[in-house]
């Protein structure tokens, strides 16, 4: 047949497959959820492009998703009715991985299983995880709209190549057969593939249908066995998990969505569920993750929120809907405002958009507050009185819409309930380990939120190693007669703690914040005063303690510096092209002379980094 065609994998695929057989292994029966999660997602790919083109549904308006296996051919076959693959997709999609990052992703595997097989899973190997379980994959497809004769066949043994046919295919979609390996028997077992269903693809919306099954006896002393009935059945719940009540869905299930949209290994820390009414509805179901994915600083990586209209799925990166810097939140959200159609331009000028991403916002703002105030504080942090998983209830946000349970207002939340009864007292701890850096790009982008993001940073400090001092702690703690928040930023904390311009804080006794992260130094431009009281970098301008300064030390500088002034004269004319000023100091104990910049000025770490950075 010369329409078959031998291929290579892009090199990165090859690598994957390898990586996924072997490393995958402890986790096997993900494959499924894989593979019914592309089905699904075709089906939505087909509603979508349908809304348009209803003629793309042909006679077959019904999607579903239908499991079968044959014993005898250890084959185990996944079939959908949805948007299918033409040839050239197949080539495409199946044997290359178009998500950006792959590169980078590739090079953080280190050759250890485990750490590589949580990188994996987090990347989502998708498709390939076939290969866990099937030495070879023959996919049949027709893409919706096309004619029978331009359906495909795509083979592979998944090791460097895979093979592609021209078929006639008369049913719209995709079958995908696994050739089962040796080691994996029970998945020819109704009874097996019926419980991965409801563990992991339970939520999906479309009905996973199976052949019901009886038992028959053997004849002629033949051992009996189960018999295909010719009847189907729905074994999942086939309702978005999103638009159930929360008091019908368990901890578990919230977890496992939250897995299967995320691909996250890790339970999230938190989640909230709410529908809210008002001039805009929707429903929204955010997470926070425990871990910070591979690609958080990727730029141009999706965000991750996707976006549903009346259970509709309409895209999957949808940056409209939640500000940049809360990019590493998951979850769903479900309008029943917009129109199907919306497109991502007509997204970004909508007020429902705008009206949801307020309120998601608010919604994310809130669970981290509700995560920090559960903290367990160190003791150098000075608060420490929140008494942690005394099972408090967690107060509501100040939402600007009405936001109601699904059912039942005032029970506690599912999670509510799993948090009371988890060890909360280490997640912000954690939260902010993995994501405190970008919740401080918020700063900058959000000044509508600016306070509550402010209350929610921690730093380290002159007094703490540990990143747990809030700007409120911080304050507490102030001496008298001091009126600013001091800070110090460098590339390390050691760096920070033994600046020269620290000296005279230590002498005095003034705890000074330790910032160490890439963006404090464009963030804190953002925030020039906590709760009324300025901050103030102590490597900028004449530092003034202000009352903390005695008159003998005022008067002893300004002596110095009537008497030093000729040398100063020299200093500066020496240093002409190299310093703007040159003068006396009092913030320093030990060293001899330090370098500062004049209020206002680019700080020494932003120039620094500019540098680095080729600028
Ligand atoms: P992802 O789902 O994250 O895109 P996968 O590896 O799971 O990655 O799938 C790769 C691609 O293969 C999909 O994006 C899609 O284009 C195609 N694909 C996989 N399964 C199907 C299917 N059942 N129907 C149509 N296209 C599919
Ligand atoms: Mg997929």
């Amino acid at each position: 047949d010369s329409s078959n065609t031998k291929l290579p994998f892009q090199a990165e695929v090859a690598q994957l497959l390898h990586l996924v057989t072997h490393a995958l292994y402890s986790n096997k029966e993900i494959f499924l959820r894989e593979l019914i999660s592309n089905a699904s997602d075709a089906c939505d790919k087909l509603r979508f492009e349908a809304l348009d083109h209803p003629e793309l549904y042909e006679d077959q308006p019904e999607l579903d998703v239908r499991l079968t296996f044959d014993k005898a051919a250890r084959t185990l076959t996944i079939t959908d009715k949805g948007i299918g693959l033409s040839r050239q997709e197949a080539i495409d999609n199946l044997g290359t991985i178009a998500k950006s990052g792959t590169k980078d992703f590739m090079s953080k595997l280190s050759g250890d299983q485990k750490a590589d097989a949580q990188l994996i899973g987090q990347f989502g190997v998708g498709f390939y995880s076939g290969f866990i379980v099937a030495d070879k994959i023959s996919v049949e497809s027709r893409r919706a709209g096309l004619p029978a004769e331009q359906g495909v066949r795509w083979v592979s043994g998944g090791a460097g190549d895979f093979e592609v046919a021209d078929i006639t295919r008369a049913e719209r979609g995709t079958s995908i057969t696994l050739h089962l390996r040796d080691d994996a028997d029970e998945y020819l077992n109704a009874w097996k593939l019926k419980q991965i269903v409801g563990k992991y693809s339970d939520h999906i919306s479309l009905p996973i249908l199976m052949e019901k099954e009886e038992w028959k006896e053997g004849e002629n002393d033949q051992p009996g066995d189960m018999v295909k009935t010719g009847e189907w059945e729905t074994v999942n719940k086939a309702n978005a998990l999103w638009s159930r009540p929360k008091k019908d869905i368990t901890p578990e299930q919230y977890e496992e969505f939250y897995k299967s949209i995320s691909h996250d290994y890790e339970a999230p820390l938190a989640w909230s569920h709410n529908r809210v009414e008002g001039s805009t509805e929707y429903t929204q179901l955010l997470y926070i993750p425990a871990k910070a994915p591979f690609d958080l600083w990727n730029r141009d990586k999706s965000a991750g929120v996707k976006l549903y209209v009346k259970r509709v799925f309409i895209m999957d990166d949808a940056e409209a809907l939640l500000p940049n810097y809360l990019r590493f939140v998951k979850g769903v959200i479900d309008s029943a405002d917009l129109p199907l159609n919306v497109s991502r331009e007509l997204l970004q000028e909508s007020r429902d958009v705008k009206a949801i991403r307020e309120g998601s916002t608010k919604r994310v703002l809130s669970m981290l507050e509700d995560l920090a105030k559960k903290q367990k504080t160190s003791p150098e942090s000075g608060e420490g009185k929140i008494d942690v998983g005394s099972g408090e209830s967690v107060p509501a946000p100040e939402p600007t819409e009405a936001v109601t349970d699904v059912v039942d207002k005032n029970a506690p939340t599912a999670a509510e309930t799993a948090a009371a009864a988890a060890d909360e007292s280490g997640k912000y701890a954690k939260f902010y380990a993995e994501f405190g850096a970008v919740l401080k790009e918020g700063l900058g982008e959000d000044m509508g939120n600016r306070d509550r993001i402010a209350k929610l940073l921690r730093f380290a400090s002159s007094t703490s190693d540990a990143v747990t001092v809030s700007l409120a702690d911080y304050k507490a703690r102030m001496k008298d007669g001091q009126d600013a928040i001091y800070y110090i930023t460098a590339d390390t904390l050691a760096g920070a703690k033994n600046s020269p311009q620290l000296e005279v804080f230590k002498k005095k006794g003034i705890e000074v914040l330790l910032m160490t992260d890439r963006v404090d130094e464009w963030a804190l431009n953002y925030l020039t005063e906590f709760d009324g009281t300025p901050l103030q970098s102590v490597a900028k301008g004449a530092v003034d303690l202000g009352k903390l300064q005695d008159e003998a030390e005022k008067k002893a500088a300004e002596e110095a510096a009537e008497s030093f002034k000729p040398l100063l004269e020299r200093l500066k004319e020496a240093l002409k092209d190299k310093a703007d000023d040159v003068r006396v100091t009092t913030r320093l104990v030990d060293s001899p002379a330090c370098l500062v910049v004049q209020d206002g000025g680019m700080s020494t770490q932003l120039a620094r980094m500019l540098k680095q950075a080729g600028q």
